[in-house]
């Protein structure tokens, strides 16, 4: 009887250990500092849509090694000391890519663009971090920072998540914008003094072809992974006519030339039909708005393999918000002008067939609801498949990072996202990311949700 006992205590103890040891093994969140990609978890996903292919596996492990996607198979035994993550509820799909970002910035400002001119360099990096944090919470877990005021600290906030200490997506930088006096990477207001503006948030103000060719060379030299310039007029910017050429083809092509020398690319803001052009002809590989693109605009994107990148998503959130929070009249007016203008263009460059990849200009809505914008590329004529991988794939093709983001496959990094629901049956399920795992380390975990 004793014996018996001694088992059944045996026996219940093993059981307990075993519900335990399932329920520890569950990833723990990871937080600042954290050793950057180097986790490694089996997860179990119910659904899975990988960013590149047509086909959706169902019931499928994914094990991450140190950080990168080591399989994906049906069935995968747990290696030894590795955790497990159980999503069998959810549809897994790659970490979210967003290309056009100003992550240090804001929607605030539009109330008073000189508020910039008091900022430090402290306030920026303040502002980024948390701003990194919403983006991975919304499960963009790769971000393309196109253009700070402030030169140069979108490089530090990079450097601060490289190294764990932020909580973060891959940051892509461009340092600062290329963009002629009074255009739309600058701040001075018309009738405006330059002097009353800090030389700091003029880095790259360029008055001619030779002085774009310059400050080209310092973004390379900075250490930037991506080139920015403002060929046209902005819609957020002082004076700026978003239709206008602000450089000119030949500023544009000394830009590309300095940045391809050096293995970066070059995206290029453009409203207007004619910078569309001159941008594309001059070596351009994105075109961020392309608000106007013409037919002849949308032949040179199809005959140069260059990406449009259509922040089709904020428009209607700005005008709302605009109104009640009273943002500078001229900035209303223009995104009233250009918002259904630019849905239009962006569904015949689908249909005619130009690549598109998400960017939504996020700053000028709230960051963490980047992916408002995946129903609006549905509502103009992607599928959701093509949205998605929009977000992954083709993302990752434009960023020259195929070798590391945007699919689910091995030897890729283990950024990988989950959602309740399938988002092929309703893409709005994307603004509600529930899991972020990055570099095999979760960053969300289910339970932070409500069911
Ligand atoms: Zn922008």
């Amino acid at each position: 009887m004793k014996n018996i006992l001694f088992s059944l205590a045996l026996a219940l103890t093993t059981v307990c250990t075993v519900a335990a040891s399932a329920d520890s093994s569950r990833p723990e969140l990871a937080s600042a500092p954290y050793r950057p990609d180097r986790g490694s978890v089996l997860i179990r996903c119910g659904a899975l849509i990988d960013g590149r292919s047509e086909d959706v596996l169902n019931d499928v492990s994914v094990l991450i090694r140190d950080g990168r996607f080591s399989r994906i198979a049906s069935q995968i035994d747990t290696p030894l000391g590795v955790e497990g993550l159980d999503l069998s509820d959810y549809t897994c799909l790659p970490g979210l890519i967003e290309m056009h970002a100003h992550i240090l910035e804001s929607f605030e400002e539009l109330v008073d663009l000189t508020l910039y001119y008091g900022y430090s360099h402290e306030d920026f990096m303040r502002a980024g971090r948390k701003y990194s944090q919403l983006s991975v919470a919304a499960g963009f877990t790769t971000v393309r920072n196109l253009g700070n005021y402030y030169g140069w600290v979108d490089r530090d906030l990079r450097d601060e998540i490289n190294r764990g200490d932020t909580v973060g997506p891959r940051l892509q930088i461009s340092g600062f914008y290329l963009t002629i006096p009074g255009g739309g990477g600058d701040l001075l207001e018309p009738g405006g003094s330059e002097d009353a503006i800090p030389p700091h948030l003029r880095m790259g103000v360029s008055r001619s072809v030779d002085e774009f060719r310059k400050h080209a060379q310092e973004v390379v030299d900075g250490g930037a992974d991506v080139v920015k310039v403002i060929a046209s007029g902005a819609v957020l910017a002082y004076g700026g006519v978003p239709g206008e050429p602000e450089m000119s083809y030949e500023e544009i092509a000394a830009v590309v030339e300095v940045a391809h020398a050096a293995g970066l690319k070059v995206a290029a803001h453009a409203h207007g039909a004619q910078s569309i052009k001159d941008a594309i002809r001059a070596g351009a590989d994105t075109i961020e708005h392309a608000t106007y693109i013409d037919e002849e605009g949308i032949a040179l994107a199809i005959e140069h393999d260059v990406a449009l990148v259509m922040d089709i998503g904020a428009g209607d959130w700005m005008i709302e918000q605009g109104r009640k929070q009273g943002w500078v009249e001229e900035f209303l007016r223009k995104t009233i002008e250009t918002t259904q203008v630019q849905r239009e263009s962006f569904k015949r460059a689908h249909e005619a067939g130009v690549p598109i990849a998400f960017g939504t200009d996020v700053a000028i809505f709230p960051h963490g609801m980047n992916g408002i914008q995946f129903a609006y590329m549905v509502e103009w004529g992607m599928t959701p498949m093509e949205a998605i991988q929009a977000a992954t794939s083709v993302a990752a093709h434009y960023l020259g990072w195929e070798d590391r983001v945007g699919v689910i496959k091995p030897g890729l990094m283990g950024d990988l996202i989950a959602v309740k629901g399938d988002p092929l049956d309703d893409i709005s399920i994307l603004e509600n990311v529930r899991v972020v795992v990055k570099g095999g380390l979760l960053f969300k975990a289910p339970e932070q949700n409500t069911p």
